[in-house]
C-alpha cells in the first residue's frame, strides 16, 4: 500500500462516511505512516502470527497488518465504524472484523477459536481513557498472547518502563515488569492524529515472560504488598504497610524482614525493585496476612 497520502485518505474517508471522532471512545485517528511503520517494525509481525487489533478505527493500520499477518482479528466497540472498516477492509480476505467492547470479551476463547490456543500478538493504537484496565487484562488474566505493541499515553508508557527510584515507579511500573520485559519503542507528538490529541504519546511494547522473572509464592500478597506500598509513596515502607488495613501487619515484623533481606527499616517503598518486593513478600507469607 502507499504510505504517503494517508494522511488524505484518512480524511477523506472520515467525510465520506460523516464521521466525527467520538470522545467518549478515545478516538484519534492515526495519519502519520512513519508511525504506523514503526508500531508494525516493533511488533515484528510474521505471516505465520495472528494479530489482535484493538480499536481499528477506519481501519487504517488494520491493512498494514493484514498483509504482513496470516490473520487479523479487529475488535471495535462502535457500531457506527463497523460499515466503514467492512469497505475499507473488502480487499482483504484475513480480516475479521468484531463489534464488541474488548473489555468484556473472552480472550482465551478467541485464541482458541481463531488461533488454535497458541499466542496471540496485540498491536493497537489503544483508546486512552481505558488504557489501563485493558493492558491489565491483557497481562494478567491468563491469556495465550506473545506481545503487546501499542500507542498509548506518553506518561503511561514512562510509568510501565520505569525502574526504582524515579517518580513515575509505582504500581503499575511492577505489575507490567512482573508480566512482561517493558520497552517503549519511541515518542509520537499530537500531530501525527486527527483530531489531535491534548497529549504526547508513545508506543510500547511489552513481551510477556513465559513465567514471571522472579518467584513469589503467593502473587495476591506481593501485589497487597506494592499497592500498600505507593498508596502512601512519602511514608516509609515500613509505616505504609502497617497502616494498610487489609495487611494487618505489625511494624516489627516488617522490620525482620527487611533487615534479613539487608535492607534499611527507614527505606521508602519506591526504592524496592520487584525482586526485593518478591523477596519481602516470600518472608511475609503467613504473617498475619488476610486474604
Ligand atoms: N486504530 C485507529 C487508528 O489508529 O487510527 C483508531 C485508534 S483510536 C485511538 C481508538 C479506537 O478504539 C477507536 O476506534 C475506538 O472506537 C476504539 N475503542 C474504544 N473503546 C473500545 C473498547 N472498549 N473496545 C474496542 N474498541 C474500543
Amino acid at each position: 500500500m502507499e504510505t504517503a497520502g494517508i494522511s488524505a485518505q484518512t480524511i477523506e474517508t472520515l467525510q465520506k462516511y460523516h464521521i466525527r471522532a467520538q470522545k467518549k471512545f478515545g478516538q484519534n485517528f492515526l495519519i502519520d505512516p512513519h508511525v504506523l511503520e514503526k508500531i508494525l517494525d516493533a511488533a515484528q509481525i510474521r505471516q505465520e502470527d495472528c494479530i489482535v487489533e484493538i480499536g481499528p478505527g477506519i481501519g487504517t493500520m488494520t491493512q498494514y497488518l493484514a498483509q504482513r499477518a496470516g490473520k487479523v482479528v479487529a475488535v471495535e466497540i462502535d457500531r457506527a465504524l463497523i460499515p466503514v472498516l467492512q469497505d475499507t477492509l473488502r480487499a482483504y480476505q484475513n480480516v475479521e472484523i468484531i463489534r464488541e467492547d474488548i473489555l468484556k470479551m473472552d480472550l482465551r476463547r478467541l485464541a482458541e477459536e481463531k488461533n488454535e490456543g497458541r499466542p496471540l500478538k496485540i498491536v493497537a493504537n489503544l483508546p486512552y481513557y481505558i488504557t489501563t484496565p485493558i493492558v491489565m487484562r491483557l497481562l494478567e488474566e491468563q491469556i495465550p498472547i506473545h506481545s503487546i505493541t501499542v500507542m498509548v499515553q506518553k506518561e503511561v508508557a514512562q510509568r510501565m518502563q520505569a525502574q526504582p527510584g524515579g517518580k513515575d515507579y509505582g504500581a503499575l511500573s511492577l505489575t507490567v515488569q512482573f508480566y512482561a520485559k517493558a520497552q517503549i519503542v519511541g515518542k509520537v507528538p499530537p500531530n501525527c492524529f486527527l483530531p489531535r490529541p491534548g497529549v504526547d504519546s508513545a508506543v510500547i511494547r511489552l513481551i510477556k515472560y513465559e513465567k514471571p522473572p522472579v518467584f513469589v509464592q503467593d502473587q495476591k500478597l506481593m501485589f497487597a504488598l506494592i499497592r500498600a506500598s505507593f498508596g502512601q509513596r512519602r511514608k516509609m515502607l515500613v509505616n505504609g504497610l502497617h497502616n494498610a488495613q487489609q495487611l494487618s501487619l505489625d511494624r516489627e515484623t516488617v522490620i525482620r524482614a527487611l533487615q534479613q533481606m539487608g535492607v534499611s527499616p527507614d527505606v521508602r517503598g519506591e526504592t524496592l525493585t520487584l525482586e526485593q518486593f518478591a523477596g519481602l513478600s516470600n518472608l511475609l507469607s503467613g504473617a498475619g496476612y488476610h486474604s
